[in-house]
């Protein structure tokens, strides 16, 4: 059986060489046209074509979004981006107009063709429906329950990728016009404002029923779904999604790196983790940010402890201090992404390390002055660190 492959996103460039040197098998990303997101994208198809390239040279793959629901308007010059992409290595486009699917199809057949999670694709008879455009794998809505998810892969020879990790929509996932009605920005374009994170006043008709002091709000907790990696793997689902194209690098690093120890745990003693390794990882992921998080929908449908109201982080417990850049026999380079200070204690992580601390004893700024703190950003410092690190593994600052 072919290994489950780990699905990264990348915003930028950089993001994406994280995301793979960090362990994704493929990363996922949005072209400057055509994509939902377009926004949040740096990458027009020279950056696509360099990614392309590192991709190939560490083993992985891209993944490019071509996900808008389109007008006729839209469709101008796509032909051209769909052939150009092919012709540039990527693997997949990733689709919620089963007009692109057609197209692609069409004019460049060597990419592979996913279908989007926008589908909302919840059950078997979906996939079956769309099985007339001949897509290559189908990503499941983030709305299917674990046995949902079982029965289509039981039921279907089909190609399935399944979300794992990130933010869920409070609204059901692409079907959405919230931020469309309140902000013009469209969420099928990439737009969402995140309206329904805001905070409101409730009425019933034209009496005011919430307090001026405590204002309604409505997000959903992020999904994280560590202990459903072994049912997804079981379950012959062939990709696992991390959500997540405006997230920063450290964020990416952190989660790509603990899921992709975790799948290869599995795969290595061929059995279902026990409940201190998944508490262990579960531990790692809470590194990456503090919103708090739940199993989504793969229990079935969550109820309000599956929601914040009014509340959306659990307190941060580490900060990204500093890439590492270099290290000789007497000092490492540090690139400052935020404060650290002497006599800090701070944790080193990288894809080919374990997480080891140290003490920060002294640190020389770029004059080769002695100083209390870091706290330029980008600047360079040169710090002493007793052990072997690599160039681009990462340091944080943990609160016990
Ligand atoms: S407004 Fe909220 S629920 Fe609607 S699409 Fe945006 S994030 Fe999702």
């Amino acid at each position: 059986m072919e290994k489950i492959e780990l699905l990264a996103p990348a915003g930028d460039l950089e993001k994406a060489k994280t995301a793979i040197l960090y362990g994704a098998d493929a990363v996922y990303l949005g072209g400057k046209k055509f994509s939902l997101r377009s926004r949040a994208s740096n990458f027009d198809i020279e950056d696509i074509k360099a990614a392309c390239d590192f991709a190939k040279k560490h083993n992985s793959s891209i993944h490019v979004t071509v996900n808008i629901i389109p007008h006729e308007s839209d469709f101008e010059g796509l032909k051209e981006y769909l052939k150009a992409l092919e012709e540039i290595g990527v693997k997949a486009i990733i689709v919620a107009s089963p007009s692109i699917a057609v197209l692609a199809k069409e004019v460049a057949s060597k990419l592979e063709v996913h279908l989007s999670t926008q589908l909302s694709i919840t059950n078997a008879k979906s996939v079956d429906y769309f099985n007339d455009i001949n897509p290559d794998r189908v990503v499941l809505a983030r709305e299917c329950t674990i046995d949902n998810i079982k029965h289509i892969t039981k039921h279907l020879n089909i190609k399935t990728e399944a979300f794992i990790h990130g933010g869920m929509c409070v609204n059901y996932s692409g079907r959405c016009t919230l931020s469309n009605a309140m902000t013009l920005r469209d969420a099928n374009r990439g737009g969402c404002a995140q309206s329904c994170r805001w905070k409101y006043h409730l009425y019933d008709a034209d009496v005011k029923i919430s307090d001026d002091d405590i204002l309604f709000s409505m997000s959903s907790k992020d999904l994280m779904a560590v202990d459903k990696i072994y049912d997804m793997i079981e379950a012959n689902v062939s990709s696992l999604k991390i959500e997540g194209r405006m997230k920063s690098n450290y964020y990416i690093a952190t989660v790509v790196k603990t899921y992709r120890k975790l799948i290869d745990e599995i795969y290595e003693t061929k059995s279902r983790p026990s409940d201190d390794r998944i508490k262990y990882y579960e531990k790692e992921i809470s590194k990456a940010e503090n919103r708090l998080t739940s199993s989504g929908f793969y229990n079935g449908i969550p109820t309000a402890s599956g929601h914040l109201y009014g509340i959306n982080g659990a307190g941060v417990t580490h900060d990204f201090v500093g890439l590492v850049l270099d290290q000789n026999n007497d000092y490492t380079f540090i690139q400052t992404r935020n404060v650290y200070s002497v006599n800090d204690e701070l944790e080193v992580f990288g894809p080919n390390i374990d997480n080891k601390r140290f003490i920060v004893k002294s640190i020389l700024d770029e004059a080769d002055e002695n100083v209390k703190i870091a706290n330029r950003p980008m600047s360079i410092m040169k710090v002493h660190i007793p052990f072997k690190v690599n160039k681009g593994d990462m340091i944080r600052r943990f609160y016990p």
